[in-house]
């Protein structure tokens, strides 16, 4: 966090330390010690692999599949994009072979203007919110036709109320989940959802090791997890949580919002994982990734089919990367969540763009 982030928290009235909360859910309560884990355990693996002259995927038992089903995303309901662009992405995501989409639907409820004093940000779905919801879903889905994998990500961002309307107008869409659909600390929110809706459901992104999804597997609170390798604790924590998700007939589909290592990483325990639904990827974040290392995956038909090199099956291309680095009190640093310069579907920066001012 900058240092003028902390000026302005201890300014605002004591409400906004729960916006403060709410704002770093990404990392929950472990997350700060479970992210650093997991980038010594994917090195490790990786150095492992390198000095035995094999894939990880083989030192976790061996490649239970030929390659590896991705998903992808189209836009999210927000300013500038309109349906009509979401469609456009759709087709063009469909004809580069992707046939599963993931996109979120609901406009932000988040009033978050310089005067905010909210004491959360739990948001309240209006009805015009969730009706502008199934519209898109609607489009989305008459766009693909019926047989097509759709997800919608609801990015932990309701109260109970809010998420379970949402969920079931949206069930004559055939979800194959409804992704986060209340704050993550609260497995009763989350219980309360799965308790009035037909919609799959999936947690994970902002689940941290094996002990965060003991109770959400245990209470069946889910149909699909989606640990990030780069969080949860790494390929060791991914193998583990897939594990223990597998006899409970719960499907793991790896999350991604990061750069080729942790594609790499996902990739190589989604090979030797049975219990596989996809691994996420932002397809179009592919043109940047192949800048950057060598050699770049084999993206073929939707599927990341292995190259048979060892390790993680890269080796990153450090003068490239050298020219997306970025200082941490930058604002093109800032988390993507609160920079708009850098959303689900943004570009990434280099350091021609250093010059161009991002949020604050
Ligand atoms: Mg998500």
């Amino acid at each position: 966090m900058k240092i003028t982030d902390i000026k302005t928290y201890v300014t605002m009235p004591i409400e906004g330390l729960a916006w403060l909360f709410h704002e770093y859910n990404i990392l929950k309560g472990m997350g700060y010690v479970s992210h650093l884990m997991s980038a010594i355990d994917i090195a490790l693996w990786d150095i492992k692999g390198k000095v035995l002259g094999v894939p990880i995927y083989d030192l976790l038992g061996g490649p239970v599949r030929g390659s590896v089903p991705l998903y992808t995303h189209v836009q999210d309901q927000s300013q500038p994009f309109s349906i009509d662009d979401m469609v456009a992405a759709a087709k063009r995501t469909m004809a580069d072979g992707f046939d599963a989409i993931k996109t979120d639907p609901f406009k932000s409820q988040r009033e978050m203007g310089p005067d905010f004093r909210g004491a959360s940000m739990v948001e309240r779905l209006t009805p015009k919110a969730i009706a502008e919801a199934v519209e898109w879903m609607d489009a989305l889905r008459e766009t693909v036709g019926p047989e097509y994998e759709l997800m919608v990500d609801a990015h932990g961002r309701f109260d109970v109320a809010s998420a379970i309307a949402g969920a079931r107008a949206l069930e004559h869409v055939d979800l194959i989940w409804y992704e986060e659909p209340t704050h993550v600390e609260s497995d009763e929110a989350l219980q309360q959802v799965r308790e009035n809706t037909n919609v799959p459901l999936c947690i994970g992104e902002r689940h941290f090791t094996r002990w965060d999804y003991v109770q959400v597997l245990e209470n069946r609170l889910v149909d699909y997890i989606m640990p990030d390798v780069a969080w949860c604790g790494g390929i060791s924590e991914l193998r583990r949580i897939a594990a223990m998700a597998e006899p409970r007939y719960i499907r793991v589909s790896p999350h991604d919002a990061l750069g080729p290592v942790a594609i790499a990483a996902s990739f190589q325990t989604c090979m030797a994982i049975p219990n596989l639904y996809r691994e996420e990827c932002i397809h179009t974040w592919f043109n940047d990734f192949e800048k950057i290392i060598t050699p770049m995956f084999d993206v073929r038909d939707g599927h990341i089919h292995p190259s048979g090199k060892p390790g993680l099956g890269i080796e990153l291309i450090h003068e490239e990367v050298a020219r997306y680095r970025v200082d941490v009190d930058d604002t093109r640093a800032m988390p993507a969540w609160s920079n708009p310069r850098k959303g689900a579907n943004g570009r990434w920066y280099t350091v021609e763009t250093a010059g161009e001012s991002g949020k604050g």
